[in-house]
């Protein structure tokens, strides 16, 4: 699952943490691969990513097996993380020269054994190569939007990119779920832009929304998601509604069709299109 949003503060990295958690919570076994040099996932989940730490731009740059970076997650059994250190703001620009540049990501999945539910990628907030090697490596697209007016600026890029991906380089890659986060309904505004999402996206959209909650931004600090540190929070409750809701989906979509999701995704119209 592609986390992605080329709009940077729009809660990519805040859905990631939580909705793998929430995930392992439930009971699966989810790695998180942070994608993003600023290593804001490795963070909230409390996993050392200082310069010489073995990490994913190993992995990309340097072909190190995906075993030998991935790293259990204290406090949640299940859970594991892939970090990202500062090293990876140059390999945006080295991945350039190098073979299959696009699908480095791609292999090392590929190639790791490890018996895992779902893989969660938290990907930076640009279109470059390294979210490219996460859409080639992915199935699904969640995009988290901000309820905020600008909210689906920009998106057209990113579903052009999807469709691009897919009629080129992964035909499985398909948008399935839109998350509304930091949602607050005491404003009109945020209602509005909920409703203008829903009307274009339809069932892609999680009924479930995150309201802001200063638990969320508050659990990075202490190297925790929210789930372990306000389990009882609105901020909690709602990202373990969410994962709910997106596991159970993938479970139906995978049962009503004879090709599973390759099924849902060819029924699909290409969504790029009326959004700019
Ligand atoms: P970037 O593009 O820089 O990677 P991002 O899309 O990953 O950003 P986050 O880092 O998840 O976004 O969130 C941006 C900020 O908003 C963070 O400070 C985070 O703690 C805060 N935040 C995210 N979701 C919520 C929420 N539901 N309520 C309150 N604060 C939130
Ligand atoms: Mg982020």
């Amino acid at each position: 699952m592609v986390v992605a949003n080329q709009k940077g503060g729009v809660g990519k990295t805040t859905t990631t943490v939580n909705m793998a958690a929430s995930l392992a919570l439930h009971g699966a076994r989810v790695l998180v691969i942070d994608l993003d040099p600023q290593g804001n996932a490795s963070t909230a989940l409390g996993i050392d990513h200082h310069a010489e730490v073995p990490s994913i731009y190993d992995v990309l740059v340097e072909s190190k097996p995906l075993s030998e970076v991935v790293q259990p997650v204290p406090d949640v059994e299940g859970l594991f993380c892939a970090p990202a250190t500062i090293d990876l703001a140059g390999a945006e620009i080295e991945l350039v020269s190098l073979v299959a540049r696009e699908s480095r990501l791609q292999r090392a999945i590929q190639a790791y054994e490890q018996p895992l539910d779902y893989i969660l990628i938290d990907c930076p907030p640009s279109l470059g190569l390294l979210t490219v090697n996460a859409l080639v490596a992915g199935n699904e697209v969640l995009i988290p939007i901000q309820c905020e007016y600008y909210a689906l600026e920009g998106l057209g890029q990113l579903l052009r990119n999807v469709d691009l991906v897919r009629g080129h380089l992964n035909r499985d890659l398909h948008v399935s779920t839109i998350l509304l986060t930091m949602y607050d309904g005491r404003t009109r505004l945020a209602s509005q832009v909920a409703e203008e999402v829903r009307n274009h996206f339809g069932d892609e959209v999680l009924r479930t929304s995150i309201p802001r909650s200063v638990r969320i931004s508050e659990a990075p600090s202490y190297g925790q998601t929210v789930l372990t540190y306000d389990p009882g929070s609105s901020g909690a409750l709602s990202y373990l509604e969410a994962a709910r809701e997106m596991a159970l989906r993938g479970v139906s979509v995978r049962l009503d069709s004879p090709h599973g999701q390759m099924g849902a995704q060819n029924d699909r119209h290409s969504m790029s299109e009326g959004i700019q």
